[in-house]
């Protein structure tokens, strides 16, 4: 069975000191709908702008920063890692985290306090299936002895090796599936590290100013200063929580074996852009295949599913059956008694709702445009409805048949007129507006 796209269940609050920054956040964690993603508020700046969980806004920073940062528009939010490996490892696909500085706190260095907070507020589940990309082809970067690589698999695994030229640090392995288990009982409690010899450079740059021995490990000669592990080898733990944490830039979780190698923030995020790219050039093949339209079969379900994120029961086109790629189609919807709307409109005497056959010719107004290559990979936004007249009455055993033209195309909108018919008779005739967002749905 498909997993369910996940939510927290009611507000909550954290606060907390920046690792870096030194200085006190506040962090207030919103439920979002289906399909919205995650996304940063900044509410300290005017405007408020937000920062949604792209790999676009994966920030490449210098490296010897140590930390991921998201931004937009000059504005960014620094240190996001730890609580998107917790988000990611929890499965929340949606949310709204409220800050009011540059910053995640540190909490304890580790995610365990995000963790916490989270399995507080509770975790629900939402109508929208869960969206994942899983890996097609193997994917590598390198850099200075350190390498990523990930490889088609049907879970998230990890195998990370860490190598110090450090006598207390040395060699470390950890290799495992990724699940909330897992994570919360191996990976959520590690905390971050650096070198004493790092600790002191770092100061000197200005940053690790909200770090002290109790939320950062300090390796000196032969121990940790001033502070007990929670794990032998809680450096690698540490290493694969940041891992999951860049990887989750993606914004939907990823089905894959990463074998790592000494890599840090600046690796991983080379390796999610390279992922991203993967992606994006799939969901555009994909569009591809199905767009080599057969006019003698037409455009079945599943291809149609390929084109469309709706599904049953929401989904109200069974197949197309012309198409002028970018410019025209026809389509028909077989309106049977089976249908979920039948049970309360109206049970005595079944009509099919008119905005839902609106929505039907919008679906094939989906169709049509997206399968213009300027289109290719995105998703139509149903923007707006206009001159809509309802000429008749839809009952169970009707055939639709759903006309829609494009009548104008631009790069963000496009809009169409549509003319549904039983019969031959108009039944229903609409004007639509789409708009197109980058975010695909789709695998
Ligand atoms: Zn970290």
């Amino acid at each position: 069975m498909a997993d369910n796209q996940r939510t927290i269940k009611k507000p909550f609050f954290l606060t907390g000191v920046g690792l870096h920054s030194g200085e006190k956040v506040d962090l207030n964690f919103r439920p979002a709908d289906d399909n919205a993603g995650i996304s940063f508020v900044r509410i300290d700046l005017p405007n408020q702008p937000v920062i949604k969980v792209v790999p676009e806004n994966g920030l490449m920073e210098d490296s010897n920063i140590r930390c991921t940062s998201i931004g937009k528009d000059g504005v960014a939010i620094r240190t996001v890692e730890h609580l998107l490996s917790v988000l990611s490892s929890v499965g929340i696909d949606n949310l709204v985290v409220e800050i009011n500085g540059d910053e995640i706190p540190g909490m304890d260095g580790s995610g365990l306090e995000f963790y916490k907070a989270i399995k507080a507020s509770g975790i629900v589940e939402q109508e929208s299936e869960k969206q994942f990309f899983s890996v097609k082809e193997p994917i590598s970067v390198e850099s200075n002895g350190s390498s990523l690589t990930i490889f088609p698999a049907k879970e998230f695994k990890v195998s990370y090796t860490m190598y110090y030229d450090h006598p207390f640090l040395g060699a470390q392995y950890f290799s495992s599936e990724i699940n909330e288990d897992i994570f919360e009982k191996e990976i959520v409690s590690g905390r971050t590290f650096c070198l004493e010899s790092e600790a002191a450079e770092l100061r000197k740059r200005g940053l690790g100013k909200g770090a002290n021995y109790k939320n950062t490990l300090v390796v000196g000669e032969d121990a940790v200063i001033d502070n007990e592990l929670r794990y032998d080898d809680e450096f690698v733990r540490h290493k694969v929580m940041d891992l999951i944490g860049d990887l989750y830039l993606l914004g939907i979780p990823i089905k894959g074996h990463v074998f790592a190698t000494k890599s840090g923030h600046a690796l991983n995020l080379e390796l999610l852009k390279k992922i991203a790219k993967q992606k994006k050039d799939c969901s555009k093949k994909a569009h591809q295949e199905v767009v080599d339209f057969d006019p003698e079969n037409g455009m079945d379900i599943q291809q149609i599913m390929k084109i469309l994120p709706h599904r049953y029961p929401f989904l109200l086109v069974d197949r197309i059956v012309e198409l002028e790629k970018g410019k025209r189609a026809v389509a028909i919807k077989n309106v049977t008694m089976n249908e979920q709307f039948f049970q309360g409109h109206f049970p005595s005497r079944p009509l099919m709702p008119g905005v839902l056959m609106v929505e039907a010719m919008a679906q094939v107004g989906g169709v049509t445009v997206l399968t213009n290559e300027a289109h290719y990979g995105k998703v139509g936004l149903f923007m707006g409805v206009d001159k809509v007249k309802f000429r008749r009455v839809v009952v169970p055993g009707d055939q639709l048949v759903m006309e829609v033209e494009v009548t104008r195309d631009r790069s963000r909108t496009t809009q169409l007129k549509g003319v549904a018919k039983v019969n031959g008779d108009v039944v229903v005739e609409a004007e639509m507006m789409f708009s197109f967002t980058d975010i695909s749905y789709l695998e």
